[in-house]
């Protein structure tokens, strides 16, 4: 069993208690992580500021420097980062569509690459013989960083990459659900970086709430649930922290009748289902028209059988389990509820009835629609309701009437109509014929209670920043 450590000053750090780390292909600990409290958040925020100075005032060019040596890296202990990724969140080595721990480790390495390439310019406002004014970015001071457990190294790169670059230092609370990779990622990282510069401390809710309202911590980035960001950012009203929030998602797909259903059923597949559904922007209300409604369903359903669903360390394994029994558990109830709807449930809809695991089989209902929680609410598991639609008007009102606006999605052959019909989705990233297809260097930000600020790109960078206008008067 590997005791796993917080990281504060450059130093490794225990607690008095430790919670269990758990695959949940097996319902087995298999490490433990510190249990942390308010006085470890106490120390590591002391740490980030006293190594501010020194980190916000070296070159930028060494800054982007150190990001490449952490994405060397993680290259570099790639092997050791998966397999702890598939134990602790029990995503496939490999994955349906190659969504699994080996994406996760290759997307981390690739957004720290990213960022470290990404510029964010002095911007001229007017230089002529009277002035000269500039907007400049500064560094915030220490950065507070949140994550949750479906993606929790890629989504902490994510978070500390820009804010790292910007010149901030940072303490970093991974999900107690899975703290390892994270705390691993974070020790060999301080192997990079100076003491101070990127602490770590493990532990539930009450470090995240210690982390919201604490009076040094100058910005928050917190990616979880709607519910936790509302708090999160009430906490973080006390000292006006700038805060970036990347919350829940209920994304819409909808299908227009003129799709290749054989060709078309493998990629919604995919978009719905990858990583258990248990990602942010995953497809999770599929709007279909009659026509194909009863052969799409159908394709999907068949698709869905064949999939194997097991231990993500096998590398033969398309789905693992679920990360963790209260959203297994959240998925049961939402499958009951859906047959006592009278949903129609195309494959699955029973969990196995022993082995250990989180297992639940990835299935599909029908002839269910809006007013059902399944279709309302995010179900953050492998359990899709297909929603029969006649007019494309009425679908579309449908996939906005939500209090949540992550992503959204449009299928069709007419890629003119699919891409006029998708601008009218209230939805801060949309596609055509694809669904949570993310890239480094373009912004992703959630509208309505899917969030606040965004990350990605310049603009993701320069949320990590205060901006400061300077007027030279030269006459
Ligand atoms: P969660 O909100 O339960 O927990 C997220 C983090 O917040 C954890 O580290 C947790 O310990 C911490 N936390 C709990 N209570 C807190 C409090 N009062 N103050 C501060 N921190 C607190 O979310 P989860 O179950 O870990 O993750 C699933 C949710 O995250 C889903 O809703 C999913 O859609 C969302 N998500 C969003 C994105 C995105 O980019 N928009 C990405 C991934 C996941």
């Amino acid at each position: 069993m590997t005791d796993f450590a917080m990281m504060i000053g450059g130093e490794r750090v225990a607690a008095g208690e430790t919670d269990m780390v758990i695959n949940p292909a097996t319902g087995r600990g298999f490490a433990t992580a510190p249990k942390g409290g308010p006085e470890h958040v106490d120390a590591a925020v002391k740490a980030a500021r006293a190594a501010f100075p020194a980190w916000s005032t070296t070159p930028i060019a060494k800054r982007r420097e150190k990001l490449r040596e952490l994405a060397a890296m993680l290259e570099a202990n790639f092997s050791e980062l998966m397999a702890l990724c598939t134990k602790e969140t029990g995503k496939p080595v490999k994955g349906y569509g190659g969504v699994g721990s080996a994406m996760e480790i290759g997307g981390s390495i690739a957004w720290m690459q990213a960022t470290a390439a990404t510029e964010l310019p002095v911007e001229i406002v007017q230089d002529d013989a009277e002035a000269r004014v500039e907007v400049r970015r500064l560094p915030i001071g220490v950065v507070g960083s949140i994550t949750p457990w479906n993606w929790p190294l890629m989504i902490g790169v994510w978070h500390y990459a820009p804010a790292l670059l910007a010149g901030n230092t940072v303490v970093a609370k991974p999900s107690e659900f899975t703290p390892a990779t994270t705390l691993r990622f974070i020790e060999l990282a301080n192997e990079i970086l100076p003491a101070g510069v990127l602490n770590a401390v493990s532990g539930g809710g009450d470090v995240g709430a210690a982390i919201a309202r604490h009076a040094d911590i100058d910005k928050l980035v917190f990616t979880g649930s709607s519910p936790t960001g509302r708090a999160v950012m009430a906490a973080a009203s006390g000292n006006l922290k700038r805060l970036t929030l990347e919350l829940g998602g209920n994304d819409a797909g909808i299908v227009l009748p003129d799709v290749d259903v054989k060709e078309t059923a493998p990629k919604l597949f995919g978009a719905c289902f990858h990583n258990n559904g248990q990602t942010c922007q995953a497809l999770k209300r599929l709007y279909v028209h009659e026509d194909i409604y009863e052969a799409l369903g159908a394709e999907l359903a068949a698709i869905a059988k064949s999939v194997k669903v097991g231990d993500g360390l096998d590398e033969a394994t398309d789905l693992g389990p679920l990360q963790n029994q209260k959203q297994l558990d959240i998925v049961k109830r939402l499958a009951d509820e859906a047959r006592q709807a009278g949903g129609r449930f195309l494959c699955g809809g029973e969990a196995p009835e022993e082995g250990g695991g989180f297992f639940y089989p990835p299935t599909i209902v029908a002839d269910i629609s809006d007013g059902a929680r399944l279709v309302d609410e995010e179900q953050f598991g492998p359990i899709l309701p297909i929603v029969k639609y006649t007019d494309i008007n009425d679908a579309m009102a449908r996939a906005n009437a939500s209090s949540q606006g992550l992503g959204g999605s449009i299928w069709s052959a007419d890629l003119d109509r699919a891409s006029a019909l998708v601008g009218r989705l209230e939805a801060g990233s949309v596609w055509v014929n694809a669904h949570a297809a993310i890239q480094p260097d373009a912004p992703m930000a959630g509208m309505k209670q899917s969030g606040l600020g965004c990350e990605f790109g310049h603009w993701g960078l320069a949320e990590n920043t205060n901006m400061q206008t300077v007027k030279i008067v030269k006459a």
